[in-house]
């Protein structure tokens, strides 16, 4: 079958069994049909980066990516709505004020006696984080005598009350009232609490925002996350179709696409990474340097700049694309695409045109007292993240008694963008600030060894500060003639 003959099949499937249902007149109630004779699909979530966040005005997290292609499969609006604890989500489900909760939630005998609960669709293992330097425990025993903190409702408070009831009555925990794991993590790296407990996809993705913070051990078996619908008649068939349509992202890859894109690896340049951008640049960089040069010197750019952004983006991909939906050599959003006047993203001569020009126009628009280098820093730091977030992060940075004007400074006020102590008090509210960092990091680095390329002369004896910057791998390379 293909995937259009695919596609009409299953809608002609969707289409008779919502007919089925208004045949036996309980159309009006029944939660499936409801949803598309509304239109509308209302999701109860928490924020987080694991689950649903807003960077830029777009929304993004696991949890949103994976509703958003249930909308658009059933062909109506998603509307997601946050909660600010895990008890606030399971006590809307029950008063039926979302038609189901997507928020990272683990599958528990006590949660699937009260609610419906989906095909699981990612499976994870419970975590016990402890700061580095400090006492590590090995086992649940070493958990005693600890100052141990849980997400107040969450599935880790409810194993840790079953195993003190049952064989450590002496183990204390608290539970803290918040729907973000990281508010736990704040705790243990300011040593406010010993340990905390939570799941691992959530700390691969904070554990960069606090390098201090490292797994004890795993606390028991893997487990998995599901959705869960209020236990309801009406859910039956809308708990069916969510089943057959989790199936089908399962069978396509889709569903593991993205459990790579969210949790797969969060990023540093790391050895490997410079040593693949020491293969591309030999194989790939040749086909498109002249046009990376042209369009360089159409928009009076640093032709290793743009070569830069160019591979941080795409690799010198010209079809690359991600499941967000940005494509091409500049990995353009369809909106900035058009407002830069590019109307094939897959041609790369008009996505690096695209690219250059929104790159120039964020550099136009920053305050006119921020001066090179750092005013490319952070028009890069823009593109990556959006100038609404960058402003924050400059205004944070001024709060904190930095300077503003300076890179430096507001890159290392642009992580904090992540946490809720700070984002909540924030115009634009959360943002992968470190993944801005790194995004600008690589470029630099990219930049200077593209640059160094450049230089003949360099090759030969390359900058005492150079090389001490390289990673050893290209310190190696004949390449660069070290
Ligand atoms: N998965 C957990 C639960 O369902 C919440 C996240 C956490 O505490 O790490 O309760």
């Amino acid at each position: 079958m293909n995937a259009t003959f695919h596609r009409l099949y299953h809608r002609l499937l969707l289409s008779a069994l919502v007919a089925g249902l208004l045949l036996q007149g309980c159309s009006q109630q029944d939660s499936l049909a409801r949803i598309q004779a509304e239109g509308e699909l209302r999701v109860v979530t928490r924020g987080g980066p694991t689950t649903y966040f807003l960077s830029d005005n777009t929304p993004g997290g696991f949890e949103y990516d994976l509703a958003a292609l249930m909308a658009e499969d059933l062909g109506v609006t998603l509307v997601m709505e946050p909660a600010f604890s895990l008890e606030e989500i399971f006590s809307r489900l029950r008063r039926s004020e979302a038609d189901f909760a997507a928020a990272g939630l683990t599958l528990t005998g006590e949660r699937q006696a009260e609610f419906l609960d989906a095909s699981p669709y990612l499976a994870l293992t419970p975590q016990v984080i402890y700061r580095t330097g400090k006492k590590r425990p090995r086992n649940i025993d070493g958990l005693i005598g600890r100052k141990l903190v849980v997400l107040a409702g969450s599935s880790h408070a409810a194993s840790l009350a079953a195993l003190q009831a049952e064989r450590l009555p002496e183990l204390e925990f608290e539970e803290v009232d918040d729907a973000d794991s990281m508010a736990l993590l704040e705790r243990v790296d300011s040593n406010e609490a010993d340990l905390a407990i939570i799941d691992s996809n959530e700390f691969s993705v904070q554990q960069s925002l606090y390098p201090r913070l490292e797994v004890a051990f795993d606390l028991g078996t893997e487990q998995q996350l599901v959705w869960y619908l209020a236990q309801d008649e009406q859910n039956q068939s809308l708990l069916a179709y969510i089943d057959e349509f989790l199936g089908r992202l399962q069978k396509d890859g889709t569903l593991e696409r993205l459990q790579t894109l969210h949790f797969g690896q969060s990023g540093h340049v790391s050895r490997v990474g410079s040593h693949t951008f020491a293969i591309n640049m030999r194989q790939t960089l040749p086909t498109y340097i002249d046009l990376i040069k042209q369009v360089a010197d159409e928009y009076q750019l640093d032709w290793t700049l743009l070569a830069a952004v160019a591979y941080q983006e795409s690799h010198w991909d010209p079809t690359a694309t991600s499941p967000t939906g940005v494509r091409g050599m500049m990995m353009l959003t369809v909106p900035t695409a058009r407002e830069m006047g590019v109307e094939d993203r897959l041609d790369p001569l008009q996505s690096l045109r695209g690219g250059a020009r929104y790159l120039k126009a964020l550099k136009r628009r920053l305050p006119s007292d921020i001066y090179e280098p750092d005013r490319t820093y952070m028009a890069l730091a823009a593109y990556n993240i959006g100038r609404g977030h960058l402003e924050d992060a400059r205004v944070l940075t001024e709060r904190h008694g930095g300077d503003p004007h300076l890179w430096k400074d507001v890159m290392g006020n642009l992580p904090l963008l992540q946490k809720g102590t700070y984002y909540r008090e924030l115009r634009y509210g959360y943002a992968r600030g470190l993944e801005a960092v790194t995004y600008v990091q690589n470029i630099r680095h990219y930049e200077n060894i593209l640059q160094w390329q450049e230089l003949p002369a360099q090759q030969q004896t390359p900058p005492a500060a150079l090389q001490a910057y390289l990673p050893d791998i290209l310190k190696h390379s004949r390449m660069f003639a070290l």
